[in-house]
């Protein structure tokens, strides 16, 4: 049984999801508290897929910053091999997964385990399986309402984060739309794209480095207007999704919630979603 941490009502942390050490180097100097580096996801050759982690990591030490490894919610039996094998050459403080298999493939690297959105977690039931199976952190369910959110953290053995700003994903396919055409990984040459709707929206599309294609939400959540309840959910991370983003762009975003954290006002332009923070699904 891990030691049972109470979530605590002091100012969350924010956490960053980045794919390049460039991205890295952006969010720790922007004040970031925890990376979770992701790697070259949505690249592929000639590089690894955690090519840059130790050098990310080596600069999160320098400031005191844990780096995470970031596995995907969906690895394939034939992708498994391939992340285990880039992992084993690098340095990372610990591994945020999508998934048991990963989890179970990844656990001779003993470190903290970080659990994903993909884990889905509901309520506290959830949270105590997880944290007695080792995990030191859980993600929520991305479907919570942020009154229920407060009540896990209440509840849950184990400090919560949640995504509160960024691009998210709606669907993955398990080939990409040029699979007919025998596509193997020209996509990412065509990417990122979009498809809109009758109605103007428009989801942004990204092929990773194993042919999959990610369908993103026409628009990106945003809670900059609602960290006051945000905070007073308890929950330990504040996580913004970069893995797709221009390291100007996290350098920006973490600038905004740490303005928006200590107080400040903040509004931005552009349409956002708010997800089901406050409007739930059931
Ligand atoms: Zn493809």
């Amino acid at each position: 049984m891990p030691f049972r941490e109470r979530a605590q009502m002091s100012d969350p942390k924010l956490a960053v999801t980045v794919s390049d050490l460039a991205s890295a180097t952006a969010a720790i100097n922007g004040g970031a508290g925890l990376i979770y580096f992701s790697g070259q996801v949505y690249k592929r050759a000639p590089r690894d897929l955690f090519s840059e982690l130790t050098k990310a990591w080596a600069l999160g030490q320098e400031r005191g910053v844990p780096v995470f490894a970031h596995v995907e919610r969906i690895t394939e039996n034939h992708v498994l091999p391939e992340i285990k094998e880039s992992l084993s050459k690098q340095q990372f403080d610990g591994l945020l997964v999508g998934n048991f298999g990963s989890w179970e493939l990844l656990k001779d690297f003993e470190r903290p385990i970080h659990t994903d959105l993909s884990f889905n977690v509901f309520n506290s039931w959830a949270a105590d399986l997880l944290a007695q199976a080792g995990a030191s952190v859980i993600t929520p369910s991305l479907e919570l309402q942020l009154s229920q959110v407060r009540e896990l953290c209440q509840l849950s053995p184990v400090p919560t984060s949640i995504v509160v700003h960024g691009p998210l994903e709606s669907m993955v396919t398990k080939h990409c739309m040029y699979r007919d055409q025998g596509c193997e990984y020209q996509c990412q040459s065509q990417g990122p794209l979009e498809i809109c709707d009758k109605k103007g929206y428009c989801f942004p599309i990204y092929f990773d480095r194993w042919c999959h294609m990610h369908i993103f939400n026409s628009r990106e959540l945003s809670l900059l207007g609602h960290l006051d309840q945000v905070k007073a959910s308890g929950v330990r991370y504040l996580r913004i999704e970069g893995r797709t983003k221009e390291p100007t762009w996290i350098r920006r975003t973490l600038d905004l919630y740490r303005r928006g954290l200590a107080g400040e006002h903040i509004e931005i332009p552009g349409e956002f979603t708010k997800g089901h923070y406050f409007r739930g699904v059931l």
